[in-house]
């Protein structure tokens, strides 16, 4: 397994990658099963797979947790290095982990890709300037890169229509996966912050995808949408969001709709988490 610290390493290496197929997993590192998955389905479909590990510091808010957030990279490598192995080809997996945060966004960096609409809903709406962070990021590493295939978690499903919004409106060429969410028994989907979580506040975290699944049943039993219980819900201040829209777009549902989302954000403490269901009315997922 290679592990690159600088662009120029990077474009080297990738140089050498002539007409090959090549995946790309963009990550924040503190690696678990749900990032893991989005590596063996990239080894699995592509002759080299670049796992990037950087916590970019554009897509945090002010009062956000940029310097709390899990750094435990060489974790990180072993876990990649046993799925390296375990893929038999020799080298599959090249980590890009930038040094530092100049290696990325030098002093002289004056650009940001943003895209509109799509971003003013759910987290972009309590999270101002985060996607365009996303975008800023993701649309260097697509640069430096130049992946066949891009594979993203559904945990961050709005993350994933806004990327591939960008790649379809700028052009790139580039596959975008969306991939299952992975989730630990109780339900609670696997994400860095789960960590931050005292036992108690785990308990409490598990009304997020209970409370997702329950307005979930409900809307296919009644044929009609939850609003009420929706707003009856947000009574409580724990939620940041809790809504349901089209999956597709993000927009309102409307008669067009065949695919929703519901969606919540839920604070516990300093913990903010995110999870979604994407399911057509007439089946039980998407
Ligand atoms: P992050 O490191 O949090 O930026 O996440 C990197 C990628 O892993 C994103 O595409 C996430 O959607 C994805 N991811 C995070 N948690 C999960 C999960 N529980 N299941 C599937 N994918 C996930």
């Amino acid at each position: 397994m290679k592990i690159i610290d600088t662009k120029k390493d990077l474009l080297r290496v990738r140089a050498q990658l002539k007409d090959m197929s090549i995946g790309i997993v963009p990550t924040m590192g503190n690696l678990h099963k749900g990032h893991l998955s989005l590596v063996q389905n990239s080894l699995q479909a592509n002759n080299h797979t670049f796992v990037s590990i950087f916590v970019n510091p554009k897509q945090f808010g002010e009062n956000e947790d940029l310097v709390n957030y899990p750094r435990t990279f060489q974790e990180d490598i072993q876990k990649l290095k046993q799925l390296d192995n375990e893929d038999g080809n020799e080298n599959s997996i090249i980590v890009f982990a930038p040094k530092n945060e100049e290696e990325i966004f030098p002093i002289s960096h004056q650009t940001s890709i943003e895209v509109n609409g799509m971003t003013d809903k759910l987290c972009g709406k309590s999270r101002p300037g985060h996607f365009r962070g996303v975008t800023t990021v993701v649309y260097q590493l697509f640069m430096l890169v130049k992946p066949t295939n891009a594979y993203f978690g559904k945990k961050d499903y709005q993350q994933y229509l806004v990327i591939k919004q960008m790649t379809e409106d700028l052009l790139m060429q580039i596959n975008i996966h969306a991939l299952p969410i992975i989730r630990e028994e109780s339900g609670l989907a696997l994400s860095s912050r789960n960590q931050f979580l005292n036992s108690e506040q785990k308990k409490k975290s598990l009304t997020l995808f209970k409370t997702l699944s329950k307005l979930k049943r409900d809307f296919l039993q009644n044929k009609e949408l939850p609003q009420i219980e929706i707003s009856n819900i947000k009574k409580s201040s724990d939620w940041d969001y809790l809504e349901v829209l089209d999956a597709n777009t993000l927009n309102e549902v409307d008669d067009k709709t065949n695919k929703y989302i519901l969606a919540g954000a839920y604070k516990i403490g300093n913990t903010r988490l995110i999870d979604n269901i994407v399911f057509q009315a007439n089946k039980n997922n998407d």
